[in-house]
């Protein structure tokens, strides 16, 4: 705890209820828009635009029914070559993303403890205190950049390979690869909605902590495909201290924090709002 909220907004306000239960903070999906745009779409851009050369050599290849399509491969070499000079600029960009994020967040939180409490902690509070869950957060999306990269290069290999022992046309092939372009570019725009719930709940529960808040509420994502397990929490109290399970607050009794934390299994979108507990 960095500082203690709940004591000093007994000092500002005396307040009348038992609890104060801190607005929802939604992440706009803008943000998830920018890191696909920012960081995945110039890796697919680059595989997209390597498809006619390799499609023009495969075309040789499969009518001279060589053994080793070599000419292929030096397009493969060639677009890995450019995903290469990419990815010296892929952290820088991630970066600057995950810096934005914890700015609007940061701001949205003291906000939200402003009206919640009128005590105002916005001197209180700065990037520096995140730094952490900032980098591991940068770090592993740029494995993930790198993996969607990784993975089209195997699956156009695959196809091409696949193609060449069946003796496929170029126009057929040249369709399936296409498809497989389609589907990363499909996977690294979930992947970048959800690596935004990721870092965005992350960031709040180390921002209620900090304030001291130990307990919190489930909200539900209202998600169309959601798990059960989740709607069953909503609305009920957690909290991170053992010493609070069993407590009855507002009638509901605290339950030990899920393993599970909000947000953090795949395209989980649950949200979790910190309570204020005057005794
Ligand atoms: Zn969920």
């Amino acid at each position: 705890m960095r500082y203690d909220l709940t004591a000093m907004t007994r000092r500002a306000k005396n307040p009348k209820r038992k609890t104060i239960t801190i607005r929802d903070i939604r992440p706009p999906s803008t943000f998830a828009a920018d890191l696909y745009r920012q960081a995945y779409k110039p890796v697919i851009d680059i595989w997209t635009e390597a498809l006619p050369g390799i499609v023009t050599e495969y075309a040789r290849t499969v009518v001279m029914t060589q053994d080793s399509p070599a000419d292929i491969e030096a397009q493969m070499l060639e677009a890995e070559r450019q995903f290469s000079i990419l990815a010296l600029t892929i952290t820088p960009t991630i970066e600057r993303w995950a810096l934005r994020v914890e700015s609007w967040q940061r701001g949205k939180w003291r906000g939200a403890v402003l009206s919640a409490t009128t005590v105002d902690i916005g001197t209180m509070i700065g990037p520096s205190d995140v730094r952490q869950t900032l980098e591991a957060a940068i770090n592993y999306n740029v494995a993930l950049v790198k993996d969607v990269s990784a993975e089209v290069r195997r699956r156009i290999t695959t196809t091409i390979y696949d193609g060449l022992r069946g003796n496929k046309p170029a126009r057929e092939v040249a369709k399936e690869l296409r498809a497989v372009v389609e589907l990363s570019k499909a996977r690294s725009i979930r992947i970048a909605s959800d690596q935004l719930a990721k870092i965005t709940s992350a960031l709040a529960d180390e921002r209620r902590r900090e304030a001291g808040l130990m307990i919190w509420q489930w909200l539900h994502s209202g998600k169309k495909n959601y798990r059960e397990e989740h709607l069953a929490r909503n609305g009920f109290y957690y909290s991170d201290n053992p010493k609070d399970v069993g407590r009855v607050i507002d009638g509901k009794k605290v339950k030990p924090a899920p393993e599970d934390r909000v947000g953090q299994k795949p395209f989980c979108g649950c949200r979790s709002q910190g309570v204020l507990v005057f005794d």
